[in-house]
């Protein structure tokens, strides 16, 4: 185990587990630390791949299920890439926005959220209730701009 396996991103996901009643196990604690250590958008696949470095054998439906569940619980959040493909970073509750480098799936937090003082009485009108939402930005990082 990483000698930080107890810092505050696994508090954190142990103390929403531990409100919810449901227990924090090896494995979910491993995908905690997995994601929060990476500075990427992880695929399901890369996150089991790692959990199992940690771990040793680990069922694949596990991790699906464990992100999941995070993604409900806001510790984690899915993020989408051209063409289909998605992948999860570490949130730990925060409304926050992403910027995702297409190119090495670097994962940079958007400075604020840019609907927060949205006017949706455009949208009301038509009887439509907006109850979240969901905006990420692909480009390019620095380091990829710069090697490109
Ligand atoms: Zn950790
Ligand atoms: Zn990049
Ligand atoms: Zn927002």
């Amino acid at each position: 185990m990483p000698k930080d396996f107890e810092s505050s991103q696994e508090s954190y996901a142990k103390e929403v587990l531990r409100e919810k009643g449901l227990k924090s196990t090896a494995q979910r604690l491993a995908v905690v630390h997995v994601l929060h250590t990476s500075g990427k958008s992880l695929s399901v696949s890369e996150i089991h791949q790692e959990v199992k470095d940690m771990l040793g054998a680990t069922g694949l439906a596990t991790i699906y299920r464990t992100l999941e569940m995070f993604e409900d619980l806001g510790i984690v959040k899915r993020l989408h890439f051209p063409g289909g493909g998605y992948g999860y970073t570490f949130c730990q509750g925060r409304h926050v926005h992403h910027m995702v480098c297409v190119d090495c799936k670097g994962v940079f937090d958007f400075p604020e959220c840019p609907v927060e003082n949205f006017d949706y009485s455009s949208v009301e009108k038509q009887g439509f209730r907006v109850k979240d939402h969901f905006i990420q930005l692909f480009g390019q990082c620095v380091k990829c701009a710069e090697a490109a």
